[in-house]
């Protein structure tokens, strides 16, 4: 059985909401926002995702405006 590296992860996460249960797990992460209808902080530069707005309307505008940040 493979398990998740989430040490591996979580230094690589530009995550800024502490505590989180699915930090380092990117897998839940993915499905948490998935089912919101937004995108992991990942996908977004460190001044956006500090807004905590992960909205894929935000994204798509970051995205438009910036390019490619992730
Ligand atoms: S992006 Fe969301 S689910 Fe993932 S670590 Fe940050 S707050 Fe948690």
């Amino acid at each position: 059985m493979r398990t998740c590296p989430t040490e591996k992860n979580t230094k690589m996460c530009n995550c800024t909401y502490d505590p989180c249960p699915r930090k380092g797990l990117c897998c839940d992460c993915m499905a948490y926002h998935r089912a919101k209808g937004q995108l992991p902080a990942c996908y977004f530069p460190d001044d956006v995702e500090k807004t905590f707005d992960r909205s894929v309307a935000k994204f798509v505008e970051t995205y438009q405006s910036r390019g490619r940040c992730f």
